[in-house]
């Protein structure tokens, strides 16, 4: 098979990993000769770098041959599609190839597992290394780590890439057990732990030591520090496939979050895959519920709610029709309205349509005076969303109700990622 056709197989099959977040536009595409661009297929993917830069990525995977048989992947072993596999040098090649075309400035590299953990993150690794050490590649690295490869070679897998992550899969050790038998929770877990210890011992040691004079009258020099996965750590969990809630996803990526401070938990909707098996339900979830369940980990991330706080329904789910701080703040009405000239801080974060940008400006603003409504719009708050929960000089909302904000909110959009920040 030539080059081409193993990268239309294995780029294809990287795009269930949502390990970047580019995705969740309307598909379009340039098929036919007409217009330029796509949003659709797969091949290039954007992540962020740590100073906030979107970049994009060669995303692939090493080989599609699996021997494990985790019933959502379409790369199982019993699974009837097309392999293929790249050598070392096809990776490095394709990677330097599209770098120098300035079509990316990075490689995402997962692969199946092939002969052993060991021996497939050997190969993974073996592709960074080559990139680094023999091309001198600059560019951003993301590895997706086999959790039960051995500790040294998740070491020198940190080395050489950017981001390190290691899929946590399920949010419930039970949906592992079920869905994905060979894989071991607790395993996962210690690779997590494993990776953070490093990062920590990285961080330090880049903090460390004293400058010396090696030479009378030279400049004083520190030694470079061992650099280890310096974006972090990062995992996916898939969101449908099995019975677990949204307080049990939450529940899990805020003990991931504390125990490994892992840089994202990405969430991806199951989507059903050919001869799947019978215990795996039959249509995706709504994509709406992945969309809030990245707003309710913003929130947990960035806004002071804590993972039990988020989810008020008795079923366990977010709501879909409205974004999961509204919904709090629907559920809270007797926390409301708060007096925008005089809330704490980690209260004006708590009102709908205040995001955290905002509510930094609204706090620089009021110690020179009294904001007043005017001074919401110039500040670029929605004021429909924000107004029913504030009590301002010129305002007092009337009693809430859902179809007060309903109406405020109209047309209600389901957002990308973007709504995020609002
Ligand atoms: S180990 Fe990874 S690639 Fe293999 S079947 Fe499981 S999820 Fe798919």
């Amino acid at each position: 098979m030539n080059i081409q056709g193993k990268l239309a197989i294995l780029a294809d099959a990287a795009k269930y990993d949502a390990s970047c977040a580019s995705s969740g536009t309307e598909r379009r595409d340039s098929l036919g000769g007409r217009g330029l661009g796509s949003t659709e297929g797969m091949g290039i993917c954007h992540s962020y770098a740590p100073d906030g830069r979107c970049i994009s990525l060669l995303k692939i995977l090493l080989t599609n041959f699996c021997q494990y048989d985790c019933l959502y992947c379409v790369n199982r072993v019993t699974s009837n599609v097309p392999r293929a596999r790249f050598s070392v040098d096809e990776v490095v090649q394709l990677t330097l190839d599209f770098y120098r075309r300035n079509c990316i400035e990075g490689l995402f590299l997962s692969s199946g597992i092939i002969q052993s953990p060991d021996y497939t993150m050997e190969q993974v690794v073996e592709v960074a290394r080559v990139l680094r050490e023999e091309h001198d590649f600059r560019g951003y690295i993301h590895l997706k780590t086999i959790p039960d490869a051995a500790p040294e070679l998740l070491a020198r897998a940190g080395r050489y890439a950017d981001r390190l992550s290691i899929n946590i899969e399920l949010p419930t050790e039970t949906g592992l057990a079920t869905l994905a038998p060979e894989k071991d929770a607790p395993a996962i877990k210690r690779s997590m732990a494993r990776l953070r210890v490093h990062i920590d011992d990285a961080k330090e040691a880049a903090k460390g030591d004293e400058a010396v004079v090696s030479m009378p009258k030279s400049r004083p020099k520190r030694a470079k520090a061992e650099r280890f996965a310096p974006a972090g750590q990062s995992t996916q969990m898939i969101v449908g496939a099995d019975a677990a809630d949204d307080r049990a996803i939450l529940a899990t990526s805020a003990q991931l979050y504390g125990s490994y401070r892992l840089r994202r938990v990405y969430y991806s909707a199951f989507s059903p895959i050919p001869d799947a098996a019978s215990s795996l339900p039959l249509k995706p979830p709504p994509l709406v519920r992945e969309h809030r369940l990245y707003q309710a980990d913003w929130l947990m991330r960035f806004y002071g709610f804590g993972h039990e706080e988020i989810v008020a329904s008795d079923d366990g789910l977010l709501r879909l029709d409205v974004d999961p701080k509204l919904a709090w703040a629907l559920a809270h009405r007797e926390r409301f309205p708060v007096d925008l000239n005089r809330a704490p801080r980690e209260l004006l974060l708590r009102v709908p349509g205040l995001g955290a940008k905002a509510v930094e400006r609204v706090l620089a603003a009021r110690r020179v005076r009294r904001l007043r409504s005017d001074d919401l719009k110039r500040l670029s708050v929605p004021l429909g969303k924000a107004l029913p929960f504030l009590l301002l000089p010129d305002h007092k909302p009337r009693v809430i109700d859902d179809a007060q904000v309903a109406a405020a909110l109209k047309p209600a959009p389901v957002q990308v990622q973007a709504a995020l920040f609002a």
